[in-house]
């Protein structure tokens, strides 16, 4: 099929903000503001140092960075080269980190200092030279094996770029980014310029931010509902406000910093919640409230409605296969309530231009009213995983009524109405959010089994409320509680944070269900037993 002509890129937006109000602030982090101009002169120079290093085969880079100047210069600095981002996250295993940078093919990382020590683990571990570009002057990482790698330091990026459109086709890829896969390896997921600009055009048009909005950054670099945090902002010549890690809660600080834009996943609003923060009134700033990335319960939505009140409240849900978000459903206090299933808020109708449709397993639609899996189509779907032809072939599919289009399974069971107005109903597979991180929690056995030397180990979402889990725990069955601490190191030096079990449960018995397999369900119910 041939592609589209791109009427932009992913950074488009930022550089014609840049042009029509350079002194505006771009980027506020605490007490350092830059606007756009400060901001693309410091991005303007990693792109001008890519264009020297890159060789052309060289199309994505990584950024490894943390909600630093760094950090979002660097994906800047990308995208202005004509090259996509893989952000990845320091805090994360150096293990994990060496998996997506292997599997990315990146050859050249931009590093924040605030990197220092995990590049300082990651250098010794790798197993072919980088070009590492230092964005920040004035310091060097301590490894002695150095030397085998081209260190370019932030002190000689004197150069800076014009910001200028990059040549840039409809399939480059805009972002790569890696999700929790079931087989241990993390699942990469090339997000291809236009795929993006489709959501951009259609956020634009949705959300009308203007140059006057301070928007929200709560979401992790690594996760693709960022992308909407940095560029629908940055289009539109508005600010950024990324909360700072002291904070307890980012929801405490809407007020503070004056947030008209809010997006999160509901679990960063049910925090809130449970300190106490969602009183009437209490966000009063807030002209957009919008949720996404795991199931939003009712109740919290009219929660957070009363506390921002002058606010749209949208559920919003997409998975990174299809780009960001591609349904959407606007809360109202009167009549919602009544319209949510289980106490589910309804992840309502697809974005113009994109398609639904809920298919049973021989991939033939299902009626209005029953349940089946959600299949998405349209501009904002990718082509499949990276150099995984298998997982592809089984995920992007065609479906029997709707010829050569692909279409992409997302594992959710949905219902959809004679409106077309679409109800969330769970999981087909083991795939669930944690605190809104996705998890495959298969990836988790494998790991718990190997620590633990035994195939009766088991993940389990635990604790959950209003239907999303806010941890995890390991049931073990045979095996000493003495090494209970070495199991969760294991498993530390291998999974970022939200997947290491919190505590580890012996069980004298696995129940199994009637195929012999390990019954989650079962054990998640015995998790409740008042004796453990
Ligand atoms: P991710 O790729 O991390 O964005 O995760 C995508 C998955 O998150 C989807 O397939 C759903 O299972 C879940 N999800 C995203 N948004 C929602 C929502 N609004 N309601 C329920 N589940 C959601």
């Amino acid at each position: 099929m041939p592609m589209p002509q791109l009427s932009r890129s992913l950074i488009s937006g930022f550089f014609q903000s840049l042009s029509r109000a350079p002194a505006s602030a771009a980027l506020e982090l605490g007490d350092l503001s830059l606007s756009y101009e400060q901001l693309w002169n410091y991005a303007g120079r990693i792109t001008a140092c890519l264009k020297d290093v890159l060789d052309p085969s060289e199309t994505v880079v990584a950024v490894l960075g943390d909600r630093s100047v760094a950090a979002y210069g660097g994906i800047l600095g990308v995208l202005g080269a004509g090259r996509g981002y893989v952000p990845l996250n320091p805090k994360f295993p150096v293990e994990r980190t060496l998996v997506m940078l292997q599997a990315s093919g990146c050859r050249t990382v931009v590093v924040g200092k605030e990197c220092a020590a995990t590049l300082e683990s990651l250098l010794p571990r790798l197993q072919k030279p980088l070009t590492l570009i230092l964005a920040d002057p004035g310091w060097r990482p301590q490894a002695s094996v150095l030397p085998i790698h081209r260190v370019i330091p932030g002190e000689n990026l004197s150069k800076t770029s014009s910001p200028c459109e990059p040549d840039v086709k409809a399939e480059d890829t805009a972002y790569l980014l890696f999700t929790s896969g079931s087989t241990g390896i993390p699942k990469g997921v090339a997000v291809s310029q236009s795929n993006v600009v489709a959501y951009m055009e259609y956020a634009a048009r949705r959300f009308g931010i203007h140059g006057g909005d301070r928007c929200s950054q709560n979401f992790d670099l690594t996760f693709d509902l960022s992308v909407h945090d940095l560029f629908t902002c940055w289009d539109a010549g508005a600010t950024l406000c990324p909360y700072s890690a002291q904070t307890l809660t980012p929801a405490a600080l809407v007020d503070e910093l004056g947030l008209t834009v809010w997006f999160s996943v509901p679990s960063v609003a049910m925090f809130a919640s449970k300190l106490g923060l969602l009183q009437p009134g209490a966000f009063r700033t807030l002209r957009w409230s919008l949720f996404c990335g795991e199931a939003l319960s009712a109740s919290l939505a009219e929660a957070w409605q009363q506390a921002a009140n002058n606010s749209i409240l949208e559920n919003l849900y997409g998975p990174t296969e299809a780009t960001i978000a591609i349904t959407w459903y606007r809360w109202n206090s009167a009549t919602s309530p009544a319209e949510c299933v289980r106490g589910l808020v309804p992840i309502g109708w697809p974005f113009d231009g994109q398609q639904v449709c809920a298919v049973d397993e021989n991939l033939a639609p299902v009626p209005h009213g029953e349940s089946g899996e959600l299949c998405l189509g349209g501009s904002q779907v990718t082509r499949g995983y990276l150099n995984d032809p298998e997982k592809t072939a089984r995920s992007f599919v065609r479906l029997k009524h709707t010829g050569e289009q692909i279409w992409y399974r997302t594992g959710d069971l949905v219902r959809q109405d004679e409106r077309g107005c679409l109800y969330y109903l769970g999981r087909r597979d083991f795939q669930v959010k944690v605190n809104g991180y996705r998890v495959e929690l298969q990836e988790i056995d494998l790991v718990l089994r190997e620590a633990a030397r035994t195939e009766l180990a088991v993940a389990i979402p635990w604790p959950l409320s209003d239907g999303s889990a806010s941890g995890i725990v390991g049931v073990l069955y045979g095996s000493d509680p003495a090494q209970d601490a070495a199991i969760i190191a294991a498993c530390e030096s291998r999974l970022p944070r939200y997947m290491v079990p919190n505590r580890i449960y012996h069980f004298p018995q696995i129940p199994l269900n009637v195929n012999g397999k390990i019954d989650r369900a079962k054990i998640a119910e015995m998790l409740t037993s008042p004796e453990l």
